[in-house]
């Protein structure tokens, strides 16, 4: 009898089989009709990808793709669109991206007036006595381009605190009542790692705080509670999304971050792939050391795998650690890590398996770094480590000498650096550095001739955070209005093909990824951007027109622009 039902059920579903007269394993979707650039050398062009399980199964012509076709599967039409691999921004702090929709955001202001403007606008709409904080200004777009002061902001905001952060998150202008509740006075020293900018004749604060400086006030600001953090989140991700971005690497965060992600992915389905770097040297780190990475949860769209160190501060601010004296100031920078902390950390790192991402912008902040990664590898070797090559980043290299570029290809270091920075800092650079210096700076060319890969990035929200005004300032190195000058290296710009490298297939080395996504091929994960217009052949200056169609994340469509 047993053996009879067997038999019974097996003719049935033979019948079931031959009563599907096409398909035996349909797609779940096809992209048909695209003019698609997949960044594999073995098939670079293609017309048509069929997908199945969010994995990609077939790469082709748009008639190739019929087979693939099923009663169940979608269809979705490109009509000529643009498709590349999904685009990965290597450098980008996502909650900051979604705290600046839901806070202050002062990016664009032109003059020191109109960002006066602006915050009393929001000082008005404040409960008396309540903090108002914000982010994004730029003084180098202001004329004269001099920092704010307390002064300025007291004369819109006497009564309540304002915390005002530069665009490169390395400054902050407070006012007096924000100073007061700080206790910042003409005594309070410099806390390691940051500077009270003081008036020169008389000795009291300005009101500007650079690097660590700005943590004496900030730590006043009330928190966010979970709750606002995460609507932050969901904005950021949404924005993130619709830029075209399918995966951020996030430059430094917490454990906390990381639960708020994960929660993101599992009860919101968020669908933005998130590669976590939590800071250190510090607790989060130690924990990450201690528990090890986190790979691929959320159906391959979270690992925490990496640890990310401050090691100086930015050229805007002055900040960034030179090997001689700034150009146009009495100061070589600063560092804010301790070599001597970050040392065992390394170590630490190195023998769990661990990505170490470290920010350095000036020379000497670079060159102490590549020494203490040196220094690390040899009291590490590779028996010794839980992944023999451990792909460790320097975040920004932007201010590098030629012997040190050539030990970023002997280390395999993997520089990662963010083309809008360039073509923002080239207006002050020269006056900052000399001509000289400028020679190694945001020098693209010299580290892909060396045979270092470079992970692209923005730095949202310290830039816009827009794929095409990153994927124009590599292969333009022209302002956003198409201005170049003295000192801006053209030659250092970069083909498109690099250009689109630097946004795929590099960030998904740089995340030890390069098997499961950053370009177009059968197996990999169906990440996709799709464009309005053909990048790779356009003019120049139309690729800031061209917008993001659609964003695929593992075959779903996260983002519909159409
Ligand atoms: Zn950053």
């Amino acid at each position: 009898m047993k053996i009879l039902a067997i038999m019974l059920i097996a003719a049935l579903n033979n019948a079931a089989f031959a009563a599907i007269p096409s398909l035996p394993d349909p797609a779940d979707a096809v992209f048909t009709g695209g003019n698609i650039y997949t960044v594999s050398e073995k098939q670079p062009r293609a017309e048509a990808i069929a997908v199945k399980g969010g994995k990609i199964v077939f790469v082709g012509t748009t008639a190739g793709a019929k087979a693939h076709i099923g009663s169940g599967t979608r269809v979705i039409e490109l009509n000529g669109a643009t498709v590349v691999p999904g685009l990965t921004d290597s450098h980008y702090h996502l909650m900051g991206v979604g705290l600046r929709e839901v806070n202050l955001n002062l990016e664009g202001t032109t003059t020191l007036e109109s960002f006066l403007a602006k915050v009393k606008e929001r000082v008005d709409k404040t409960a008396p006595g309540k903090w108002v904080t914000g982010r994004g200004w730029i003084e180098t777009f202001w004329k004269p381009q001099a920092f704010p002061t307390r002064q300025d902001l007291d004369r819109i905001s006497p009564n309540n605190p304002v915390l005002l952060t530069r665009a490169d998150g390395h400054a902050s202008v407070a006012n007096t009542a924000a100073l007061k509740v700080a206790g910042i006075e003409k005594t309070t020293a410099d806390p390691f790692g940051g500077e009270i900018l003081r008036d020169k004749a008389t000795g009291e604060a300005t009101g500007m705080l650079i690097d660590a400086a700005q943590g004496i006030v900030r730590r006043h600001v009330p928190g966010m509670t979970e709750a606002e953090r995460a609507d932050a989140l969901r904005l950021g991700i949404q924005r993130t999304l619709s830029l075209g971005w399918t995966q951020v690497h996030t430059a430094g965060g917490s454990f906390a971050d990381a639960e708020l992600y994960k929660k993101a992915l599992a009860n919101e389905r968020a669908k933005l792939r998130i590669y976590h770097v939590p800071h250190g040297p510090g607790e989060s780190a130690n924990r990450l050391i201690r528990e090890g990475a986190a790979v691929g949860s959320h159906d391959g769209k979270f690992t925490m795998r990496g640890i990310k160190v401050v090691l100086d501060g930015a050229l805007g601010s002055r900040g960034a650690a030179l090997l001689e004296k700034y150009s146009d100031e009495d100061t070589t920078g600063l560092l804010t890590a301790k070599p001597e902390e970050v040392r065992p950390m390394l170590i630490g790192a190195l023998r769990n398996g661990l990505q170490v991402q470290t920010h350095a912008i000036g020379d000497r902040a670079n060159r102490i770094i590549l020494d203490l990664y040196e220094e690390a590898f040899k009291a590490v070797p590779p028996e010794q480590r839980k992944i023999k090559d451990p792909r460790w980043r320097v975040e920004h290299a932007q201010i590098v000498t030629d012997e040190d570029i050539a030990r970023f290809k002997k280390l395999n270091v993997i520089a990662s650096m963010q083309p809008s920075h360039a073509i923002g800092d080239l207006f002050f650079a020269p006056s900052r550095l000399g001509q000289k210096r400028l020679a190694g700076a945001y020098a693209w060319q010299k580290f892909l001739r060396s045979g270092t890969i470079i992970a692209g990035g923005s730095d949202a929200p310290v830039e816009r955070g827009e794929p095409m005004i990153e994927f124009y300032a590599a292969v333009a190195r022209k302002s956003l209005t198409g201005e170049s000058g003295p000192g801006w290296h053209p030659e250092q710009a970069v083909s498109r093909q690099e250009a689109l490298k630097m946004f795929t297939i590099w960030p998904a080395y740089a995340a030890f990824e390069e098997d499961l996504r950053g370009s177009i091929e059968v197996g990999k994960y169906a990440d996709l951007t799709v464009l309005s217009a053909d990048i790779m052949t356009i003019r120049e200056s139309d690729i800031l027109k061209t917008k993001c169609v659609m964003t695929v994340v593992g075959g779903e469509i996260a983002y519909d622009g159409r």
